[in-house]
């Protein structure tokens, strides 16, 4: 029977416009290639998570005169593979290591300006100045100068395979109906986690995943994952884990962006009842915002309070570290703040003091794990810890949210799809979130955005090649 949808063909055909497609379809254009990007949102919501994250970028640095110390690519490679506990695959990790400064520069050749990332973080980091926004904006604009195109409100629905087992491109579902993109070099499923899918988030992570705060895109709803998985590729890396963070309990329940507080590890976060349940300062916040808005999930029944005194909120880093949603609830004793949150005032009073009297002498430093924690509390609090004496004292709501899944594809270095007999499926690449094996139980900070570029681009290049090969 002879297929009546249309179908138009390319080199390279790229699913998803975040950072990991837009990298794939610009390093596919410089190697001369073809390229569609089909992108499931209207032009006006396109950019994937990727717009609504600062898009900060964890690289391997040299010192510099401004005071930045050294990362080496062996330090970043021991905090990703110390943080996933052994268990990211470590040469994907390496790979990720070992390219990412040098897809900073690239990127900065493709007119992308930067900022220093936060402050008080593990590891060095950058921002495009624009944000996550600017940093689509500036790439979709390169690509339709280098004759790229993009067709908008177009869904991948299914892959498309040969009698060799090749793939050779993607049906999508577009506002004209079905429509098949050809691809001679290869197809690049760049287009998200299953993070925005009740059911696929329910049935990997749990009951409770159906009520958490989405942070970012509601297209990331796992289609790419699972049209790879229909073909025979490979499940692999951790499906019953995601990224969260510590976020104002009162954030919109979809695409509420930045709504992180940074500065947790400034005060102590207590539950409903009052009572402290994790060590605000185990580590770097940037190496425990993701396990801590989990704990809060799981721990705390998904509310729980950031507490601090004027003692910190005086700080200038304080105000840098949060973006409020709503006002910070303040008052002149602990028991009052107990009162206005609706917790037990006993409870809250005996939490405070017992940490209060715990507090050791020492120096407060936010830029080094300091060593200035309690003794003899249960559970410590290790690193900057300051007594909470100075009124008035202010809370702010917190939960946790999802922002991306780890769980997702088996691939190689080269970004290719494995199939479950362990062999790469001809013409098929997978980058940015639906890459599985490099996020396990936690996160290191400004990792996403960095393994994005890099697999986008080693993958649009791969495949450009494969098409210029024949
Ligand atoms: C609020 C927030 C702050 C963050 N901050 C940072 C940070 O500072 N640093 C960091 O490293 N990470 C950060 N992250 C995480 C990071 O932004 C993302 O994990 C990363 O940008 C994902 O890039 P991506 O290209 O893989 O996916 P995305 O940017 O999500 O792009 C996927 C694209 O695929 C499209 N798509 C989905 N399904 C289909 C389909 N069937 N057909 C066609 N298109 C489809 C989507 O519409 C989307 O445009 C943050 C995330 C959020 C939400």
């Amino acid at each position: 029977m002879i297929s009546d949808i249309p179908s138009y063909e390319f080199d390279v055909v790229v699913v998803g416009g975040g950072i990991a497609g837009l990298c794939a379809a610009l390093a596919a254009c410089e190697q001369g290639a073809s390229v569609m990007l089909a992108e499931k949102s209207p032009l006006a919501e396109r950019g994937g998570n990727t717009r609504f994250a600062d898009a900060q970028m964890r690289f391997p640095h040299e010192a510099d005169e401004y005071g930045v110390r050294t990362y080496t690519e062996e330090e970043m490679i021991d905090d990703m593979m110390r943080i996933s506990r052994g268990r990211a695959n470590r040469e994907l990790v390496e790979t990720l290591v070992r390219n990412a400064a040098e897809t900073v520069e690239w990127l900065t050749e493709l007119g992308i300006e930067w900022e220093p990332g936060y402050p008080h973080t593990a590891g060095y980091r950058r921002a495009p100045k624009a944000g996550g926004q600017g940093l689509v904006d500036t790439l979709f604009r390169r690509f339709e100068g280098r004759d790229g195109v993009t067709s908008y409100d177009t869904a991948a629905v299914e892959l498309l395979v040969d009698a060799e087992r090749r793939v050779s491109g993607v049906r999508c579902s577009s506002p004209d109906g079905l429509v098949d993109l050809l691809a001679r070099g290869g197809v690049v499923l760049a287009c998200g986690g299953f993070q925005a899918n009740v059911q696929m988030r329910v049935a990997h992570l749990g009951r409770f995943a159906d009520s958490l705060i989405l942070r970012g895109s509601r297209y990331n709803t796992g289609e790419g994952i699972r049209m790879a998985l229909d073909i025979g590729a490979q499940p692999a890396g951790q499906w019953g884990d995601y990224h969260s963070a510590v976020i104002d309990a009162r954030s919109p329940v979809v695409e509420c962006g930045v709504t992180a507080l940074y500065n947790f590890q400034m005060g102590i976060i207590v539950d409903g009842q009052g009572r402290r349940f994790l060590d605000e300062g185990e580590d770097f916040r940037d190496h425990t915002y993701v396990k801590f808005g989990k704990a809060i999930i799981e721990q705390a029944d998904g509310r729980a309070y950031c507490i601090f005194d004027q003692q910190m909120v005086q700080r200038e880093e304080f105000a840098r570290a949060w973006r409020p949603v709503g006002p910070a609830i303040e008052a002149q004793s602990i028991g009052e703040l107990a009162s206005e949150l609706s917790i037990p005032g006993d409870q809250l009073e005996e939490t405070v003091q017992a940490y209060n009297q715990a507090v050791q002498p020492g120096e407060f430093d936010l830029d080094r794990l300091d060593g200035k924690g309690t003794r003899g509390l249960a559970p410590p609090k290790s690193n900057w810890a300051m007594p909470l004496t100075e009124p008035p004292f202010v809370a702010i709501p917190v939960t946790g949210g999802i922002t991306f899944t780890f769980g997702g594809l088996k691939v190689d270095t080269t970004a290719r799809a494995i199939d479950v007999a362990g062999q790469p499926i001809a013409g098929l690449y997978a980058a940015g979130e639906p890459m599985g094996e490099i996020f396990y139980y936690n996160y290191p900070g400004a990792s996403s955005v960095i393994r994005g570029a890099v697999y986008g681009r080693i993958a649009g290049r791969h495949a450009a090649e494969q098409a210029a090969a024949g």
